[in-house]
């Protein structure tokens, strides 16, 4: 008899889990929505990323909830020696969650864990020998790195390559490793309802940068679907007024993708 009753109460939660989850997911988003951010906070956010000032008052409510989601739920880790200070884990959640302004992106989901090293650093050499005709090529030299991205649900960031970025360097590392998460399967297209103006656009547009160097587009687009999507993100956030210039078709994409003008 006990057993019938503990297969029966166990049988009633596996149904009632769904609900209960949902429910406690709605108090934590609503308690997040009730703490706003204090204006301190604010401004320096404001001052590191003028682009903020762009928001529309119903992105910048909706972009607040990413930002204190991101900060609740996703862990830091300072590798290297480096500590990750309150400011560093702002300015980087401020950048990736600009990538995340549309209703139905969430934060982020399947991101756990953001790893910062002080600057570059090192991966190991690739495992296996490559075979060339009587000799054995081997790389053995370690790849220095400024980001990477896992679909494991890590992201890695150099903090120096960070703040060069929020210093106005063309390249962002923050933007570009987040694009990655936004397209898991590399196919250099996040969730969309429909890819077709999407495919030719980013098909167009990849094409034209094989066949002529870009003033906007770092050429590493060229690497992949995956990479292009990265590449041309970059492009929009930190260049939007140049990229418009010269590739408006995808601009014009992008725009309607993050939302935000930042031309
Ligand atoms: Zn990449």
């Amino acid at each position: 008899m006990a057993w019938m009753l503990l297969a029966a109460a166990f049988a009633a939660g596996l149904i009632a889990w769904p609900f209960l989850h949902k429910a406690r997911e709605q108090r934590r988003l609503r308690a997040l929505q009730a703490r706003p951010i204090e204006p301190a906070r604010w401004a320096m956010l404001r001052a590191a990323l003028p682009v903020l000032d762009r928001l529309s008052p119903e992105l910048r409510a909706l972009y607040e909830l990413r930002l204190k989601e991101f900060l609740a739920y996703k862990r830091y880790y300072g590798c290297d020696g480096l500590e990750v200070s309150e400011d560093m884990r702002w300015l980087i959640a401020a950048q990736a969650c600009l990538l995340v302004l549309r209703p139905e992106s969430g934060t982020f989901p399947s991101l756990r864990s953001v790893l910062v090293y002080p600057s570059v650093f090192e991966v190991p050499p690739m495992p296996a020998p490559v075979e060339f005709g009587e000799f054995e090529l081997v790389d053995d030299e370690a790849d220095e790195r400024i980001g990477e991205s896992h679909d494991s649900g890590r992201v890695i960031l150099s903090w120096a390559d960070v703040e060069a970025a929020l210093d106005g360097d063309p390249v962002n590392v923050v933007v570009h490793e987040f694009a990655h998460q936004l397209d898991a399967s590399d196919a250099g297209a996040p969730q969309l309802s429909d890819y077709t103006r999407w495919s030719a656009v980013m098909q167009a547009e990849y094409d034209r940068l094989h066949e002529q160097a870009s003033p906007v587009l770092d050429d590493y687009g060229l690497e992949g679907p995956g990479e292009f999507f990265a590449v041309a993100s970059e492009a929009y956030f930190q260049q939007g007024a140049a990229l418009k210039r010269c590739h408006a078709s995808l601009y014009e994409l992008l725009r309607g993708f993050y939302r935000i003008d930042t031309a």
